[in-house]
């Protein structure tokens, strides 16, 4: 049995992942369903959520309000989405409507 361990994507709590090419323990936690597809999204703590990697469409790639010059909640999503023009901009609509202008 191979010592890599095996991600289940329908659960909620942190799960512990050791790579073998890398050969580190990383530790993979639900960051909830994005807001476009709806399919639930995971990330890694040290933030390499790659798609090519074992995370695949699950990779998390939340939508951050700082990054459009406003405060408040992130906006989960997954990579595909925030890949696609059309996904991206209905996912930037609920950051504009959640979040709130900085003083910048
Ligand atoms: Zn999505």
């Amino acid at each position: 049995m191979s010592s890599e361990a095996r991600l289940d994507f329908s659960v909620d709590h942190p799960q512990s992942y050791s790579s073998p090419w890398e050969g580190e323990q990383r530790v993979l936690t639900y960051a909830g369903r994005c807001e476009s597809c709806g399919i639930r999204t995971y990330g890694f703590s040290d933030g390499r959520n790659d798609p090519r990697g074992p995370l695949g469409e699950h990779a998390s790639h939340n939508m951050e309000a700082s990054d459009h010059f406003m405060a408040g909640p992130q906006v989960v999503a997954c990579f595909s989405c925030m890949n696609d023009q059309q996904r991206y901009h209905s996912l930037l609509a609920v950051g504009m409507r959640r979040w709130k202008k900085t003083d910048r």
